[in-house]
């Protein structure tokens, strides 16, 4: 009897002697083609879900397939420490944020281990560790000085319960994204990343990421939202400062009769001093800058606004245009004020007719007469101008081109780019994060931590409890210093900064963990970088995936890598299901990744979850599918054992030279038909569900070839070269069980120290078949055919077989039928 298939047991032991063997920690070398992959970091908020488990394997596969490769791979791990979640979680426990924090690495670390993730562990970094923070804070004095780090007043997102502000790229449909709470805007001075100086950089760059899918370079094109119009100056009825306005239809200004100013507009106050509108103007902005006013809210809220008693003057026709603030208008798109051009744009269509004002039509559709007086809604294609002065008669594009040059021409405009994107905000009223690095001085102004007293560590003694922003603003001696210019009593910063800025370089960390000597070790980085594989959640389309390619490019330009972009593929691995729902605690359809190893072991949890789907696809849970997986790690278990005691004494077969036998040959074939197939599948695509399925197959024919094939010599070896291939193809994916069998088979080598299988050319081409010649319905013969025969030869061939002549008796057969080039059928 072959032992039983215990995975418990085996898979820890060979875990120890992977760490023992320090097989996976890599060692830069110059003379080797390097490969980096890797997984989006965890959260460490408690344990490994299986969604985890999904991204981590897939990552692993990846890293185990390209050692065997021969390429030098670099697969890290750590954690994106610090945050608002880890903060509010401790306090819920009446814990420091570091003590729950650590205790979760702790315990992850050790799920990530009995998982079996070849990582490279001495480069494990956290990113609240002040070995790790203090060069983030040195970059973000770099940012500082160069303007690329700035503090401005400015209506900034404000989640009330999170009791802080949020970037932009954090709220979605005017709710946070933390904690879904509807966000408010609040006037407040906060420290900004610049960004937007890299906004044409970052769009014309995703031109470059052909590996990454289509759907995140969608995202991110909309997100930086480029559009190209023209800046129109409109001059104040009552003089004064003109408001500037951005558009995209330059061609519609001889139609432009009113003015929308959103209500964060910096002019919509003044413009109604005197003008007796005060009141009703101020009640009206107080009331909407506290309402969420996210584009996908804005569509169905109703179009409302107030006259500020105030008018502008079109540049090209004269017309007195009324000025509004109006609720609908955002301050995010161009310059917060909107040209109102009802004719020719809905909601101006439907804010005139609700105030009654005036209706131009500028544009003319090429098939019929437009009339302001029977429109029902506005007409927003392009056309042909009319009543539009000299540019009256051109086509609508055209027309931009020509009325912006008029505009320049005369001092009343220019040609001008929007972007959508806006300056990342990244201060945060919240303690667990990284100190902002910044001194105040009264009489000094504003200065950075001098750089020898980096980092500016965050103190761990705090009184957490009590509501109203951060402990550290209750903390003097964080926050009472000397200045760094003058020497007299200064304040520091006690703001945070957002945790997105640690992970927006942290694969950078990864080249040169240990380092002490700056923010990166330039020959490590230069030797590891870009990285090669990325691999991580779709939700990240936009946040972290769009700072980390910009922080890369502010680290290009201050000299400390040599990339334009950080990932050059990018692999975005659908959801776990379970009963057709993301697994949630909430829907009580969780399973526990711990109570899978214990009840099947890693190797099934792994092969259950690449078989279920491909990578970029969503995966439902299926508990037969986890007894399918178990069921073929036994059938190969058991093959193994089987055939190991006679195994061992041979050398597998490396052909050519010994002609097989048609079996054996046909055997062999399907042999090398599977390593090719294999590599395919996962070096194309990553598609390891069909890899997998195809060896399952060659499992199948292997069973049957055990059992119908003579155990001579040749059969052994070759079997033993079967066997090896096997046990190679699948250690990527469930390396344990392939671990243990590769050294039962005598070899005490490690699975990843030897080179994936290349399947062989001549085996690729099958020489000869077996034909079954059936006379009667009755077995007779079996014949070995030339691969190249054509049904006419297999028929003669079959009739001239000795052991089916005597049937004949040479009379012709009564009937002969060739069924699937396989079995020949003889009625006589
Ligand atoms: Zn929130
Ligand atoms: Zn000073």
């Amino acid at each position: 009897m072959p032992p039983r298939y215990d995975p418990r047991p085996l898979e820890a032991k060979w875990q120890k002697n992977w760490e023992a063997r320090r097989l996976f920690n890599a060692k830069e070398n110059p003379a080797r083609p390097k490969y980096y992959v890797l997984e989006m970091f965890p959260y460490p908020s408690g344990r490994i879900h299986m969604g985890h488990v999904r991204n981590y394997t897939i990552g692993d596969v990846v890293a185990r397939y390209k050692r065997m490769r021969g390429f030098n791979v670099l697969h890290p791990m750590g954690w994106d420490a610090f945050g608002l979640p880890a903060e509010n979680a401790a306090m819920a426990r009446g814990l420091h944020p570091a003590t729950w924090t650590y205790e979760n690495i702790e315990y992850m670390r050790r799920q990530l281990k009995e998982l079996g993730y070849s990582y490279d562990w001495p480069r494990e970094l956290a990113t609240c560790d002040p070995s790790y923070y203090r060069w983030e804070q040195l970059v973000f004095i770099e940012m500082f000085r160069r303007g690329l780090a700035y503090k401005k007043e400015a209506p900034v997102n404000w989640c009330p319960k999170c009791q802080t502000v949020l970037a932009n790229e954090q709220v979605e449909d005017g709710r946070c994204w933390r904690c879904d709470a509807p966000v408010h805007l609040k006037e407040l001075d906060q420290w900004f990343f610049k960004i937007t100086a890299y906004a044409e950089e970052l769009l014309a760059d995703l031109d470059q990421l052909t590996h990454w899918p289509e759907r995140v370079l969608t995202m991110q094109r909309h997100w930086i939202g480029k559009s190209p119009g023209a800046e129109i100056y409109f001059p104040l009825a009552q003089g004064g400062e003109p408001l500037t306005v951005f558009t995209t239809r330059a061609d519609t200004l001889y139609g432009a009769t009113f003015m929308s100013l959103a209500p964060e507009h910096p002019q919509a106050l003044a413009l109604t001093a005197g003008t007796g509108q005060e009141k009703a103007v101020g009640a009206f902005v107080e009331y909407w800058r506290a309402q969420n006013r996210s584009r996908g809210v804005l569509e169905e809220v109703t179009k409302e606004g107030v006259f500020t008693g105030s008018y502008c003057l079109n540049p090209v026709t004269g017309f007195k245009m009324p000025i509004f603030v109006a609720n609908f208008v955002l301050m995010e798109y161009g310059s917060g004020a909107v040209m109102a051009v009802p004719a020719h744009d809905q909601r101006d269509f439907e804010f005139a007719q609700k105030y009654d004002l005036p209706i131009r039509v500028v544009i003319q559709p090429p098939e019929h007469d437009l009339r302001a007086e029977t429109m029902k809604a506005a007409y927003e294609d392009d056309g042909v101008l009319v009543k539009s002065g000299d540019f009256s008669r051109l086509p609508s594009a055209k027309a931009r081109d020509a009325i912006a040059a008029f505009l320049e021409d005369t001092g009343q405009g220019k040609e001008a780019v929007n972007f959508r994107l806006r300056d990342w905000l990244i201060s945060r009223q919240r303690y667990w994060g990284a100190p902002i690095p910044i001194i105040y001085c009264e009489g000094c102004g504003l200065a950075p931590v001098p750089e020898q007293e980096l980092p500016v560590v965050l103190p761990l003694e705090v009184e957490m409890a009590g509501e109203g922003g951060s402990p550290l603003a209750r903390l003097p001696s964080f926050y009472q210093v000397t200045c760094p210019t003058c020497g007299g009593p200064a304040r520091r910063e006690v703001d945070t900064m957002d945790t997105f800025v640690e992970s927006s370089w942290y694969f950078l960390r990864y080249a040169c963990a240990d380092y002490t000597g700056g923010v990166l070790d330039p020959s490590r980085v230069d030797y590891w970088l870009p990285v090669d594989q990325y691999i991580g959640g779709i939700e990240h389309a936009v946040l972290h995936l769009l700072y980390a390619r910009f922080f890369t490019k502010v680290l290009r330009d201050l000299g400390m890598v040599k990339i334009d972009e950080p990932f050059q593929r990018l692999l975005t691995q659908g959801m776990v299901l379970k009963d057709g729902a993301k697994m949630a605690k909430s829907k009580g359809n969780v399973v526990d990744p711990e109570y899978m190893i214990e009840a099947y072991g890693t190797d099934t949890t792994r092969l259950f979850l690449l078989f279920a789907a491909p990578p970029e696809k969503d995966l439902e849970w299926s508990d037969q599918g986890v007894a399918g997986s178990a069921r073929f790690l036994n059938r190969l278990w058991n093959l193994g054992h089987d055939l190991l005691p006679e195994l061992r004494a041979v050398q597998p077969y490396q052909g050519p030279g010994t002609e097989l036998a048609a079996g054996l040959s046909e055997f062999r074939h399907k042999v090398h038909a599977t390593i090719k197939k294999v590599t395919a599948d996962i070096e194309d695509s990553f598609h390891f569900n069909t890899a997998i399925a195809a060896v399952m197959e060659l499992v199948n024919a292997f069973y049957l070839a055990a059992e119908g094939l003579p155990r001579d010599e040749a059969t052994l070896r070759v079997f033993r070269e079967a066997l090896e291939a096997i046990l190679l193809l699948v250690s990527p994916m469930v390396p344990h069980i392939a671990e243990e069998l590769w050294q039962e088979l005598g070899d005490n080598r490690l699975l990843s120290e030897i080179p994936w299988p290349q399947p062989q050319a001549e085996a690729l081409t099958v020489s000869a078949m077996t034909v079954v010649v059936q006379v009667n319905g009755k077995v007779r013969s079996r014949l070995s055919v030339p691969a190249a025969a054509t049904d006419e030869d297999i028929k003669k061939l079959a009739l001239a077989d000795p052991g089916i002549e005597k049937w004949l008796q040479g009379r012709p057969p009564k009937k002969l039928i060739l069924a699937r080039r396989k079995l020949v059928n003889i009625v006589v």
